[in-house]
């Protein structure tokens, strides 16, 4: 296993649609091994999810999972580990929510970006089989902010006020409250 660069905002392969990938793509063992390399670069940088596209790699493959103490997330519920792969987003509810958002391709900042409240995302899992899941509150806008990679998308595109983004290390009220 190895750890990958994480690329920043500016890199160009941050900013392309990434093609799906077959069933045979999925089940090799190339991809497995990505997989647990993509894990790997995630939980080293304290992140809570990683796309392929923010290793340089341009296909529909992301990963999440929020850990019980997460050190970037504190507030936030731990969620297991998702593999995703081609996933397609339904909207679920005319509702929105907001919350201040972190990647790591954009280190050092937080910004306010508001996203539907509730979505139902159809996928294939790491062994290819189809799932459909539904979600609310944080965990959906994870899955909407990571699922934005696979398709050129930064959630700094979706702040309408340019006060809405801040640097981490004034986002003091981001804490864990004891
Ligand atoms: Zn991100």
């Amino acid at each position: 296993m190895s750890l990958h660069t994480i690329l920043k905002m500016g890199n160009p392969k941050l900013r392309k649609i990434s093609t799906e990938l077959t069933i045979e793509e999925i089940l090799s063992e190339e991809t497995k091994l990505l997989v647990k390399d993509m894990i790997e670069t995630m939980r080293n940088a304290g992140g809570i999810g990683l796309a392929a596209p923010q290793i340089g790699i341009n296909k529909q493959l992301t990963i999440i999972e929020i850990p019980d103490e997460s050190s970037r997330y504190p507030q936030a519920p731990s969620s297991g580990l998702f593999v995703i792969c081609n996933p397609k987003i339904t909207n679920l509810s005319e509702e929105t929510q907001g919350f201040w958002e972190g990647c790591l391709s954009v280190p050092g900042l937080r910004g306010f970006v508001e996203r539907p409240r509730e979505i139902q995302i159809d996928y294939l899992d790491e062994n290819a089989e189809e799932q459909s899941i539904q979600l609310s509150g944080f965990l959906a806008t994870v899955f909407q902010h990571e699922l934005d990679h696979l398709f050129g998308k930064i959630y700094i595109d979706h702040i309408k006020d340019t006060k809405l983004i801040i640097f981490e290390s004034e986002a003091h009220f981001l804490e864990k409250s004891e």
